[in-house]
């Protein structure tokens, strides 16, 4: 079969690797518009359920992902630097870049031909594609070919948020709220390496119009977000840098993609050109991983196309609906953050951040309440560290018995 997949993100890439996995007969090809090594955005989170589907699917990237991914422990509220209040957990982290550096040597590895510099306009550039994946991204061009088909519904958040980075390195994810003449803003941090940090500033649309946003250049606005967060940078500047074609990355608001169908005669929508989910969850480049293992399989399982892409999007659209509807009540959540952070205590707003998921039981609240107290705090953690390295083990070992078997496919 001849594939060709529009967009070098992680959907694409990972969706290239699995198909010549399952298959080394298939022509696979990327097309992605940026040079070789350059993206968007800094580091991305997950967590080990994402591991796990990386080990079960290709034990070869996952090892290499879970290498130079970093370890983040916890989550730190902090309201006006005075107050801090404490979150459990743990996940990993890591740069775009290095993730998507990592995919297109395992692709290429295996025979995928991965181009670069080349801006896909126009899909009767492939006549002889039997299947093309458009993943080119939350604003998909090839989406918008044929937008009526797809019922595209775009929803923009009210909030305004830019993407950025810094070498102040953030152990535990931090969310730090400032109160400003025009009205509380935020981050969210995490390191992703050992130098460096993911920071994503938002606020609402009159905070953001209040403090001079809307006029400020790229640089004057990172300066003043400096001033603004300095308690929270240690002396250390924020980064802006550019996505191609745009001098430095600009403020946005998010836009929440969904499509009633995602596919069109041999066209298949992934990854955030088929859906995105809000920032705040971090869930984007799991979705579009899972949505590559997805299309894998129904590749394998069904003769004709029609049946692979229908099942495929029976699959996907199905298992997205709870998750697009988290990620709907989190971006809810920090749109109405005045209205909770000025009537809760830092304790109380803390927990109301961490389940604006959804509501969770009792004994959640008190396992937060515990969690403020330092000792309880390092209990669980080491609980957690525990739980942490049994799931590594056991993951490892079923990496290693699928590595037996698909070796042996792979050979014949
Ligand atoms: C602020 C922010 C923070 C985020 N944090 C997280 C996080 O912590 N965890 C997480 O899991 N997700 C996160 N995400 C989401 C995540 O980045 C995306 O969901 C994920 O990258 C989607 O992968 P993709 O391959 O579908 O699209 P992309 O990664 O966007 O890749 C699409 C690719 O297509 C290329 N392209 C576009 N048009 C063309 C064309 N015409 N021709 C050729 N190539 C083209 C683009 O250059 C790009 O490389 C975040 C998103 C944002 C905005």
């Amino acid at each position: 079969m001849n594939i060709v997949c529009v967009g070098g993100g992680p959907a694409g890439l990972y969706f290239a690797v699995l198909a010549k996995l399952r298959n080394k007969s298939h022509d696979v090809t990327v097309i992605e518009r940026n040079p070789a090594g350059v993206t968007y955005g800094w580091g991305v989170v997950f967590w080990d359920d994402l591991l796990d589907e990386l080990y079960r699917n290709d034990p070869v990237s996952a090892r290499a992902v879970h290498e130079v991914a970093a370890l983040w422990g916890g989550q730190e509220v902090h309201i006006r630097g005075e107050h801090k209040a404490y979150l459990g957990g743990y996940g990993y982290s890591l740069g775009r870049k290095r993730l998507l550096d990592i995919l297109v040597e395992r692709a290429r590895d295996l025979g995928v031909d991965v181009q670069f510099e080349r801006d896909v306009r126009d899909l009767s550039e492939f006549p002889d594609a039997d299947l093309i994946v458009a993943c080119d991204g939350v604003n998909s061009s090839i989406r918008q070919l044929h937008s009526d088909h797809f019922q595209t519904d775009i929803d923009v958040g009210r909030n305004k948020y830019i993407w950025l980075g810094t070498n102040r390195v953030f152990d535990s994810f931090t969310f730090a709220f400032e109160e400003t003449a025009a009205g509380w803003i935020w981050f969210h941090a995490y390191c992703f390496d050992a130098q460096t940090s993911t920071l994503i500033v938002e606020c609402s649309p009159e905070t953001w119009a209040g403090l001079g946003f809307d006029e400020l250049e790229p640089d004057q606005s990172v300066k003043l977000l400096e001033k603004i967060f300095e308690r929270h940078l240690d002396h250390s500047s924020l980064i802006n840098r550019a996505p191609r074609g745009v001098d430095k990355a600009p403020w946005l608001n998010f836009r929440r993609i969904s499509n009633s169908n995602w596919y069109y005669d041999n066209v298949a929508l992934m990854g955030d050109a088929a859906h995105t989910t809000h920032f705040a969850i971090g869930s984007g480049t799991k979705l579009a991983i899972a949505d590559a293992i997805a299309l894998a399989k129904e590749l394998d399982a069904h003769d004709d196309l029609t049946s692979v892409l229908h099942a495929y999007q029976e699959n996907r659209r199905s298992a997205l609906f709870t998750i697009q509807q988290d990620a709907l009540n989190s971006a809810k959540w920090f749109e109405d953050v005045p209205r909770y952070i000025d009537q809760q205590a830092t304790t109380q707003f803390a927990y109301s951040l961490w389940k604006r998921r959804g509501e969770y039981s009792l004994w959640r609240y008190q396992l937060h309440l515990a969690t403020q107290i330092a000792a309880l705090r390092r209990l669980r953690q080491s609980v957690g560290a525990a739980r942490r390295e049994l799931r590594a083990r056991r993951r490892v070992k079923l990496a290693d018995a699928h590595e037996r078997v698909s070796a042996a496919m792979y050979a014949e």
